[in-house]
């Protein structure tokens, strides 16, 4: 039995407000309340809903994580936010390194590992994420894109504890396209295999490798029985409470 205890994420992205946003925390607490899913869970709101987020769901065991957060403690940075700042919120995750941010806002692989540092210096689990597009699997440059952006995104200090990595497709995010069961375990696997020349081989059995890209209830299972795949980053699915509790119970 793996050692790694599954994590499922939810990446609302920039959706919802006070209303719509609580109701979707309070929802997933309310069935943690009643039944414990063989993962943690994990929600990760806009910033605008964090704090509000994290305060309504105190106490039940939701995990509640950011989007982003500045490499640095804080200074003049005007409209970000700083890995303390979100600890303070309650969080104790951040995902970092977002294919949507990569692209919306050129992050590059050292840019993701001065804020995954900046994360685990705070106190925070850093999600990391990594991911080739179409353009470089059809180029059959998966493999090395994938690693190329783990070394480079790795934090220093990374350990199963403090990083998660997320290998998420750019082409299957958002467009319904889901990635095999024998492309993810080869991702993830390679990622692995990579984590181990990196941290060793004890911290690289225990890490969690999260895949992304339009997990979905009818896809889930099949995916998180994967041998190297130990949980899930959720991004549409994770909108609906009833969808994203369905992935939860496939663990
Ligand atoms: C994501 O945003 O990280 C994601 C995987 O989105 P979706 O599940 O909608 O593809």
């Amino acid at each position: 039995m793996s050692q790694r205890r599954t994590l499922i994420a939810g990446n609302w992205k920039m959706n919802g407000q006070k209303a719509d946003g609580l109701a979707l925390a309070k929802g997933v607490a309310e069935k943690l309340a009643g039944a414990k899913p063989n993962c943690d869970l994990l929600v990760c709101p806009p910033t605008t809903l964090v704090g509000l987020v994290a305060e309504a769901v105190k106490g039940s065991g939701l995990h509640v994580g950011g989007q982003d957060c500045h490499a640095k403690v804080s200074g003049a940075h005007t409209g970000d936010s700083s890995a303390a700042a979100l600890a303070d919120l309650g969080c104790t995750y951040v995902i970092v390194g977002h294919s949507e941010r990569r692209t919306d806002h050129a992050e590059s692989d050292a840019v993701v590992k001065a804020k995954a540092e900046a994360a685990i210096a705070a106190g925070l689990v850093a999600i990391v994420c990594i991911g080739e597009t179409l353009a470089q699997r059809d180029a059959g440059q998966t493999i090395e894109v994938n690693r190329s952006q783990l070394v480079g995104s790795l934090p220093a200090g990374a350990t199963a504890a403090n990083t998660v990595i997320a290998y998420e497709p750019v082409w299957a995010i958002g467009t319904g396209r889901v990635a095999t069961p024998a492309q993810a375990q080869e991702v993830h696997a390679a990622i692995r295999a990579e984590l181990v020349k990196a941290l060793g081989a004890e911290a690289a059995g225990a890490m969690r490798i999260l895949y992304g890209g339009s997990m979905k209830p009818d896809n889930a299972k099949e995916l998180l029985a994967l041998p190297d795949v130990d949980g899930g980053l959720i991004g549409g699915a994770s909108l609906k409470v009833a969808d994203f509790w369905a992935i939860a119970e496939s663990c």
